[in-house]
């Protein structure tokens, strides 16, 4: 066997993908993950890293390119730690994203004779982002707003991000000016000290009505009246701005202090036929066109007529209650974020909807409850983060015996290993289909149909 040791240089085969579209080589049986290289190629690379079991390399030259390698349309793809598959044509990302979940459902769940259908793509898989939260930071000529790049705190400078919004472009650079003409300081994460921490932006892709946020370290905002004149005569759409107070020493972007500079405290968008009040905090989806495919994917696979109980567990906001209520006779959600529920009790008002109502607490603890209480579903919905459902949820949903389960899941891996509970629970996992909620990104969605066996 080969020793393969750090710098070494070889040239190398991929002959399969990892989890975030790396190129994947084996000599000698040794797995060698390269970032940026595809399926297909011949590759010269430098080892970087190796231990025991794998190694990475780093791409130096591809000797025989994949047919499905574009260029990328963004010029910092390479270094901006945003997208990882914009070198895949969109084809091909759609088809490593089918490949990942048959992958898991195979490997993980041991799972045979589901039918997994080809990722539903966008028409137009760029400019799909209706929100944008970028880092401010001290540039080396001018203060830098952009993403991190992979695996670090360092930011990269942008110009345009091809998956936003424009609008997101236009206020990066008024915000950006704004600085330089006033001398603001950005925020400097080392010391703690500077004004500007994060610019956020949100436009209503239905409404047209566009938010901006400015996250600053401190109460005060310096020429507060320059930032907002700036910003309005520029961006016709913009109905609200907002300065969002973080004083804490931390990763998450947002404090809990808004304070409304100038327009409306939140801008409004709607998903098929809801209106939704959306404040900074307030979580929305993020690829609304998506979202109405995947919704509509579930509100299919519930097959309701009308008559059904429904829960739907991790509900956030209740978007998917929402969809549900309409042909159910009733639904419960249930989600874990008290803000959240506050809002999809609102929203639910808001659209005129009396036939959800809407609980605070873990998915895992509040169905049983109502179980208890003698609340009985006919269909039920999960939407759990990354890490799945509690396996004691999955228990609960069988024992109670709904004729179907619509998983809609944010990561293959878990939901392979929670549909192979579902299994051993009397269940059959029918049909998954993945939907590109998050093109030119490795993040694969999809939703799962789970039917009782009698
Ligand atoms: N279904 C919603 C959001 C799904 S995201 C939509 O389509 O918009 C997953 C949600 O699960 C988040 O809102 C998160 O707060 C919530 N959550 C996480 N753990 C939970 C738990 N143990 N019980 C209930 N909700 C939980």
């Amino acid at each position: 066997m080969l020793d393969f040791k750090k710098n070494q240089e070889l040239i190398v085969d991929i002959i399969s993908e990892g989890y975030e579209g790396e190129g994947v080589a084996k000599p000698e049986g040794f797995p060698i993950f390269v970032s940026g290289a595809l399926k297909g190629e011949k590759v010269k690379i430098r080892l970087v890293k190796v231990s025991k079991n794998h190694g990475y390399g780093k791409l130096i030259e591809i000797l025989e390119p994949s047919k499905e390698r574009v260029e990328p349309v963004c010029p910092i793809y390479k270094r901006c730690g945003g997208c990882q598959l914009q070198h895949m044509s969109y084809e091909e990302q759609l088809r490593f994203k089918k490949n990942r979940v048959t992958d898991c459902l195979e490997r993980i769940g041991k799972l045979k004779d589901v039918v997994i259908h080809p990722t539903l793509g966008m028409d137009n898989p760029l400019r799909y982002r209706n929100k944008v939260q970028l880092p401010v930071g001290r540039g080396e000529t001018e203060p830098a707003i952009g993403f991190y790049a992979a695996r670090s705190h360092e930011i990269i400078n942008l110009q345009q991000c091809y998956i936003q919004h424009q609008v997101g472009d236009e206020v990066v650079q008024l915000t950006r000016s704004w600085m330089k003409e006033y001398n603001i300081q950005a925020y400097d994460e080392e010391s703690g000290s500077g004004v500007v921490r994060h610019v956020m932006i949100r436009k209503g892709f239905k409404s047209g009505e566009a938010m901006v946020v400015l996250v600053t370290n401190t109460a005060k905002f310096p020429h507060k009246e320059e930032f907002i004149n700036l910003i309005v005569q520029n961006i016709p759409d913009v109905k609200s701005i907002i300065q969002n107070i973080n004083t804490k020493k931390t990763n998450v972007v947002l404090g809990l202090e808004n304070i409304t500079l100038w327009g409306s405290d939140t801008i409004s968008d709607y998903i098929g036929p809801f209106k939704f009040n959306i404040s900074p905090l307030s979580f929305f989806q993020v690829n609304p066109v998506q979202t109405e495919v995947l919704y509509g994917k579930t509100l299919e696979y519930a097959e309701l007529t009308g008559e059904e109980v429904v829960f739907d567990a991790y509900c956030g906001t209740g978007t998917i209650s929402l969809f549900l209520s309409q042909k159910a006779r009733k639904v419960y959600g249930v989600e874990i974020i008290e803000a959240a529920i506050i809002n999809a009790r609102e929203n639910a008002v808001l659209n005129g909807i009396e036939n959800a109502e809407f609980f605070v607490g873990e998915a895992e603890k509040v169905i049983p409850e109502l179980i208890s209480q003698g609340k009985k579903a006919d269909v039920v919905v999960v939407d759990p983060p990354r890490k799945g459902c509690e396996k004691s949820l999955i228990e609960a949903i069988a024992k109670m015996g709904p004729r179907r389960v619509v998983y809609v899941s944010c990561d293959p891996a878990t939901l392979a290993r929670d549909l192979a509970i579902f299994e051993t629970l009397g269940y059959k996992t029918i049909e998954v289909q993945p939907v590109d909620m998050f093109p030119q990104t490795a993040h694969v969605e999809c939703v799962a149909l789970i039917t009782r066996n009698i």
